[in-house]
C-alpha cells in the first residue's frame, strides 16, 4: 500500500495531484533527503487510471528550476533585489495601510483557477475581511466563465460535468464543441475511445482539424464564433422532426423554440460555413442517438457571446430530454487545475464560499457569522477580472494590486494595454514561484510554494474533490501561499481571522464555510478524502457524495430550469480573416512553467516557428503570397505582432491560429474592451485580423519616408 502521508523523514512516497490541468491526475512522488526524485502515475487514480500526459510527467523539473524564486524581491532603483521577509512585509504595511484607511477599493486582488480550494477561500476572505475591498477577481474569467454563467442562470448551479467521466463511455454520440481534448486533457481520451469502441460516434466541431478531430473521426469545421448558430440549427431540425421532449418543465421553452424557427438548415450552413449536407447528417445522428452528450470547451465559450453560445447547446440538450441523464446531456470541460473549485469558493468578485452570492443577504449573514463580522462589513461585488486590470493605474481606479498565481501580462486580453496599466500602478505585489512576466513588473515579489510543497484540496472537471499532499518543503525563504496571505493580513494590522495554528485549522474552516451552499463540501475532511475522492455536494460526514448532479428539481426559485433565448451576432463578412487562439499540448496557460521546462522543450523543438508561429491554411498562404518560415505581420484593432509563418492544412482558410502561451504574441491582438455581458469573458477566440508579409511594412515605412522627403 502506498504511503499517503508526508510525516516520515526517510525515503517515502507521497500521493498528490498534478499542478496543471483540470483532470487532476494522481501521482506518487518519491522523496528522499527532502528532494522529490521521481514521479510515477498510479493506477489507483480515480480519474486517469495510471495514464498521465507529458506535462504531468515533466512537472518535477519546475520545482528546482534555476529561476525558482527563493527570496522576497523588492524594487529598488528600478531593480528587483532580494530582501528579508521583514523588509518585504514592512513595504506591504507602508504601501497598503494608507490606501486601506482612505479608499480600500483602490486595492485590488487577482487570483487564479490554479489555487487549491483552501487558498481560493482564504484569498476571498483576505480581500473582504482584511482589505475590505470589493475589487477581487481571478483568471477563471478567462477560462470557463461563460459556461458557468449559462449553467447558473439555467439550472441554478454549475458543476462542469454533472456526472463521473466513466459515464462518457455509455454515450452513443459525443459532440466536442470547441474542445481539443487530445492536447488539453489527454487522459480523457480513454473515455472517448471507450465510447467509440462500443459503437459511439465522436464529432469534433472546431475551425481546426485538431489532434482530437483526427482521433474522433468526424469533424465539422465551423467558422470561429458560429457554434451557437449551429446549435440553433439543430434545435430547428429537432423541432421539425418531432424530437422535442424536454427533460422537465422549464421556463422559456416556447420562446427558445420560436427563435429556432428562424434558423433553417440553409441559413445555418451559410453562417457556419459548412455544407448543408454535413449539417443534416449531424442532425440526423443527434436525433437518432439515445444518449447524446454535448461537451463545450473554450472554443465555444471564449467569445463576447460565449454565454449565449453555451446556452444554445444547453437548450438543445434540455429540449431533447438528455440534460442530466446518465451517459448523455451537457457538460463543460474545465481547463485549469482547480478551475472548478476556483470558481466556487469566493475569489469571484460576486461570490462567497460554497458558490454563495455576495448579493444575497442570507449568504452575507452566513459568512459574516463565520468570520465574526457584521454582514454590512462585507463589501459588495466589485470589478470583474478584465475590468479590474483595465482600471489599474487609472484616475479613481486601482492603485495597488496583489496577484496570486496568475500572469495577466500574457493571459489577459489586450495584453499590451494591460501591461501599461500594471506599470502605472503605485504598488504591484506578486506572489509566485517563478518570475512570470507579471512578476517582472512588480514592485514586490513574494516567493510562494509549488504544488507538492503544500497541502490542500482541488476539485477536478467532474466536481471530484481530491487531496493535494505536501511532499517536500519549499526552497530558500519561499513560503506556502496560505501563510503569505496570513502574513499580509498581519502586515496591514488586521490579523484577526488569519491567525491559524496550522493548515489543518484553515482547511477545516473552509469545509465548514461551504455548509449550506450549492457547492457544499461540509461532509468532507482530510481523513475522508484519504479513503476516497468525492464529488460534491457532500453534505454530511457519513452521507454519500453526488456523482450525478443536475437532476430536477433545481436549486432555483421554483425548482424549474429557465431556458434563455440566446442572442448571437451576425456572421463575419465572408472574406474576413479571423484570428483564433488556443493551447499546444506541451504547454500550459501563460507558460510560466512550461516555457522553462527543459523536458517539454526538448521534445518539441521549434521548427520554422511551428511552436509559436502564425498558423494558416496553405491556400491562405498562397493567396497572400507567403512562404513557410517567413516573418508575417498580424494586425488587429488592438495591436500587432510579427512572427514566423507555418502551414496547417487542418485550418479553415478564413481562420488564423496563434497559440497563447507566449508574451508579445496572441493576446497583444485580442480585445480588452469587449466582454460577454453575462460572464465578463473577453472574446479570445474570434478577432478580425489583417495578415501581411513583414517586408510589406518595411516597404510601407520606406515609401512613407520617401513621401516625406519628396513632400
Ligand atoms: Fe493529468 Fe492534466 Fe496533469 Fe496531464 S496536465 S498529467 S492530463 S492533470
Amino acid at each position: 500500500m502506498t504511503a499517503l502521508t508526508s510525516s516520515s523523514s526517510g525515503p517515502r512516497v507521497v500521493r498528490t495531484t498534478c499542478p496543471y490541468c483540470a483532470v487532476q491526475c494522481n501521482f506518487d512522488v518519491h522523496v528522499e533527503n527532502g528532494l522529490a526524485l521521481k514521479l510515477m502515475p498510479t493506477r489507483e487514480c480515480p480519474v486517469a487510471h495510471g495514464t498521465v500526459c507529458k506535462k504531468g510527467l515533466a512537472a518535477l523539473n519546475d520545482l528546482r528550476h534555476p529561476e525558482r524564486l527563493i527570496d522576497p524581491l523588492l524594487r529598488k532603483n528600478g531593480e528587483l533585489v532580494p530582501v528579508s521577509w521583514a523588509e518585504a512585509l514592512a513595504y506591504v504595511r507602508g504601501a497598503l495601510t494608507p490606501l486601506l484607511d482612505s479608499n480600500p477599493a483602490a486595492v485590488g486582488v487577482f487570483g487564479s483557477g490554479s489555487l487549491t480550494n483552501e487558498k481560493t477561500y482564504l484569498l476571498g476572505k483576505f480581500a473582504r475581511l482584511a482589505l475590505k475591498t470589493p475589487n477581487i477577481d481571478y483568471n477563471g474569467r478567462y477560462c470557463m466563465a461563460s459556461a458557468s454563467a449559462a449553467l447558473n442562470r439555467t439550472v441554478g448551479y454549475d458543476r462542469g460535468l454533472g456526472f463521473p467521466l466513466g459515464d462518457m463511455a455509455g454515450s452513443d454520440l459525443i459532440l466536442l464543441v470547441g474542445a481539443n481534448i487530445a492536447e488539453t486533457l489527454p487522459p480523457i481520451m480513454q473515455y472517448l475511445k471507450a465510447a467509440r469502441d462500443r459503437g459511439g460516434l465522436i464529432y469534433s466541431i472546431d475551425p481546426r482539424a485538431t489532434v482530437t478531430a483526427k482521433v474522433a473521426g468526424q469533424h465539422l469545421a465551423v467558422r470561429p464564433g458560429s457554434d451557437g448558430v449551429l446549435a440553433l440549427g439543430l434545435i430547428h431540425l429537432m423541432k421539425r422532426w418531432g424530437k422535442i421532449r424536454p427533460t422537465a418543465p422549464a421556463h422559456g421553452l416556447a420562446e427558445v423554440l420560436a427563435q429556432a424557427s428562424a434558423y433553417p438548415p440553409e441559413r445555418v450552413a451559410a453562417e457556419c460555413g459548412v455544407p448543408e449536407s454535413e449539417l443534416l447528417l449531424l442532425a440526423k445522428r443527434y436525433a437518432e442517438a439515445t444518449r447524446p452528450l454535448i461537451l463545450t470547451g473554450r472554443g465555444a465559450e471564449q467569445h463576447a457571446h460565449g454565454t449565449d453560445t453555451v446556452q444554445a447547446w444547453l437548450n438543445l440538450s434540455y429540449l431533447t430530454g438528455h440534460f442530466g441523464k446518465p451517459g448523455g446531456g451537457y457538460g463543460t470541460l474545465t481547463g485549469q487545475g482547480n478551475g472548478q473549485g476556483g470558481r466556487e469558493h469566493g475569489q469571484k468578485t460576486d461570490q462567497l464560499p460554497g458558490a454563495r452570492s455576495l448579493r444575497d443577504p442570507r449568504h452575507r449573514a452566513e459568512m459574516a457569522a463565520l468570520w465574526g463580522c457584521a454582514p454590512g462589513d462585507l463589501p459588495q461585488p466589485g470589478l470583474s477580472a478584465q475590468n479590474l486590470l483595465n482600471a489599474c493605474g487609472q484616475d479613481g481606479g486601482i492603485e495597488a494590486l496583489i496577484v496570486l498565481g496568475s500572469n495577466p501580462v500574457v493571459s489577459a486580453a489586450g495584453a499590451g494595454q494591460v501591461t501599461e496599466s500594471l506599470k502605472a500602478l503605485k504598488h504591484l505585489i506578486v506572489i509566485d514561484f517563478l518570475p512570470s512576466e507579471t512578476a517582472k513588473l512588480a514592485t514586490l515579489v513574494l516567493p510562494g510554494g509549488m504544488w507538492c510543497e503544500e497541502e490542500g484540496t482541488t476539485t477536478n472537471l467532474e466536481g471530484r474533490v481530491q487531496r493535494r499532499r505536501k511532499a517536500i518543503t519549499a526552497p530558500g525563504a519561499a513560503r506556502e501561499d496560505w501563510r503569505i496571505l496570513c502574513d499580509l493580513a498581519a502586515a496591514v494590522g488586521r490579523p484577526q481571522g488569519f491567525e491559524y495554528a496550522g493548515f489543518r485549522e484553515l482547511q477545516d474552516e473552509f469545509f465548514r464555510a461551504t455548509k449550506g451552499g450549492k457547492a457544499d463540501y461540509s461532509g468532507l475532511s482530510a481523513e475522508r478524502l484519504d479513503r476516497a475522492s468525492a464529488q460534491w455536494p457532500v453534505r454530511h460526514p457519513d452521507g454519500p457524495d453526488t456523482p450525478h448532479a443536475y437532476a430536477p428539481t433545481y436549486p432555483t426559485a421554483d425548482g424549474w430550469a429557465t431556458l434563455h433565448v440566446p442572442e448571437l451576432p451576425a456572421p463575419a463578412p465572408a472574406r474576413q480573416l479571423t484570428l483564433t487562439t488556443g493551447r499546444l499540448g506541451h504547454h500550459y496557460q501563460s507558460g510560466t512553467q512550461t516555457r522553462r521546462n527543459t523536458a517539454l522543450l526538448a521534445k518539441n523543438p521549434a521548427k520554422n516557428g511551428a511552436d509559436h508561429g502564425v498558423q494558416v491554411h496553405p491556400e491562405t498562404a498562397r493567396d497572400y503570397g507567403l512562404r513557410v518560415g517567413e516573418e508575417v505581420i498580424l494586425r488587429t484593432a488592438h495591436g500587432q505582432v510579427t512572427l514566423p509563418l507555418t502551414l496547417n492544412p487542418g485550418l479553415r482558410p478564413d481562420t488564423v491560429f496563434l497559440p497563447f502561451h507566449w508574451p508579445e504574441a496572441a493576446n497583444l491582438l485580442t480585445d480588452p474592451g469587449t466582454l460577454d455581458p453575462h460572464s465578463h469573458m473577453p472574446a479570445f477566440k474570434a478577432t478580425a485580423v489583417t495578415l501581411l508579409p513583414a517586408h510589406a511594412q518595411v516597404f510601407s515605412a520606406a515609401r512613407g519616408r520617401l513621401e516625406v522627403i519628396l513632400g
